[in-house]
């Protein structure tokens, strides 16, 4: 266990000892009114910008401007496989065999779609349990699931809360809600982190227990992947979705991944919503009727690749297995994120006026620390990007902080501890 120290000296060695160190300066940064880098804590809302990302997207235009529709074929990675070319570490980032995912669509999109197959109600299964204050864009997508299916959203969401006092959830009680929901619990759908807490669910507890009462069991896994080790096959997670804009870097807007068991790859029976590039790739050109489903993940592909987002992903995956992987990565995290809430505690202020929502236990939680500020949240907010420290405002009184092992130093931290400690010595 790490002893940190409030000191600009620490956090020096702390990074001149980082193995990690130098992946910084794979990235760009933001600059701040004195023209410096900005201390960057959004990265799980936006991932900053790898340098490698303009070389990949220039190599698809070069290849767009040379070769055109032969590009689909031809080339270092022609595009018509290119999803092939992700497999690997994608699986690798969230602990699955490359065929069990693939790099398409958006995130909301995705979600839709893995629903389709693996929210299936009947008359006496139809319920669908999520976390209390999930991510918005997921409880839509639920409520019109269930319209879809002519269903009454009210009667389909079951959401389950933290205790009164609590801000996060006890695993115990959500084993305890499924196995109260039973026979009537058709999917569990939760968040792999809480996006507003940063809590980290325990997986593979909610999976066996879901499975227990023979419900399928899904996690949006936005602000998990690239965040902490992840080992969905192990897991035995049914389906999961994320974004690759937060902790993978892959640029606003940029793809989704999904993960689906290998236990469905090869079940052509499944409902689902298909489209061209999930059909047997083999046989896709002869322009048959009759959907035949490619195995594994790659058979839920609607379309073709959008292939310059997906080169910009394909640069910035890399750099995880580059760190050497999740590993590497969360030893790092935690001690960056440990190193924050060291700073945060020496501010010596009653939980009356702030306190940190997140978890205390590392293993509940990722890099990201939500401090619930109960006086004056906006303007110390406000305070901390005029020092240039980067962090995000969550309505009413949440600020969000998140180290980001990849590209965040010690001394990144230091300095918001430092502005922090200021406002606060102001008062
Ligand atoms: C960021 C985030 C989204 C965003 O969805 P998009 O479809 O990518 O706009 C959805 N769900 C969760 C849990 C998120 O954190």
């Amino acid at each position: 266990m790490l002893s940190y120290d409030p000191t600009p000296a620490f956090a020096a060695a702390q990074d001149a000892a980082d193995p990690l160190a130098h992946f910084r300066h794979e990235f760009l940064f933001p600059k701040g009114s004195d023209g410096q880098p900005v201390a960057y804590f959004c990265g799980n809302s936006l991932g900053l910008l790898p340098k490698a990302a303009r070389a990949a997207a220039e190599q698809e235009f070069k290849a767009w401007e040379e070769r055109a529709v032969e590009g689909h074929f031809t080339g270092d990675q022609p595009w018509m496989t290119y999803h092939e070319a992700l497999a690997g570490a994608t699986a690798r980032v969230v602990g699955a065999q490359p065929d069990e995912v693939v790099v398409m669509n958006t995130l909301t999109v995705n979600l839709h779609l893995l629903l389709v197959t693996f929210y299936r109600p009947t008359a006496a299964r139809y319920k669908v349990l999520m976390e209390a204050g999930a991510f918005p864009s997921d409880q839509y997508a639920l409520e019109s699931q269930a319209r879809l299916h002519n269903l009454d959203p009210t009667a389909v969401i079951v959401e389950i809360a933290p205790r009164a006092g609590e801000h996060t959830l006890r695993t115990a009680d959500i084993e305890a809600k499924i196995a109260e929901l039973g026979d009537s619990l058709a999917t569990v759908l939760f968040g792999g982190i809480n996006y507003y807490t940063g809590q980290v669910f325990d997986m593979q507890a909610i999976t066996r227990a879901g499975h227990a009462v023979g419900a399928t069991v899904g996690f949006d896994l936005a602000h998990a992947a690239g965040n902490v080790p992840l080992h969905l096959h192990d897991w035995d997670v049914d389906f999961a979705c994320w974004c690759n804009y937060k902790y993978l870097n892959a640029g606003p807007g940029g793809s989704s991944g999904i993960f689906v068991h290998e236990r469905f790859a090869n079940r052509p029976d499944l409902v689902r919503l298909a489209g061209w590039w999930g059909h047997d790739q083999a046989q896709r050109f002869q322009m048959k009727k009759g959907f035949q489903p490619m195995s594994g993940a790659a058979g839920w592909q609607l379309s073709n690749g959008q292939i310059l987002t997906l080169a910009v992903y394909r640069a910035s995956v890399a750099l995880f297995d580059q760190a050497g992987g999740m590993r590497a990565l969360r030893a790092k995290s935690e001690q960056l994120t440990g190193y924050l809430e060291f700073l945060i505690g020496q501010l010596h202020l009653p939980t009356s006026r702030l306190e940190i929502i997140t978890p205390a236990d590392p293993a509940q939680r990722g890099c990201q620390l939500s401090l619930l500020v109960h006086e004056r949240g906006r303007e110390l907010f406000d305070y901390l990007a005029a020092q240039g420290v980067v962090a995000d405002w969550r309505e009413p009184n949440v600020i969000r902080l998140a180290p980001v092992p990849l590209y965040n130093s010690f001394e990144d931290v230091y300095r918001a501890g430092a502005a922090l400690q200021e406002f606060y010595n102001q008062q």
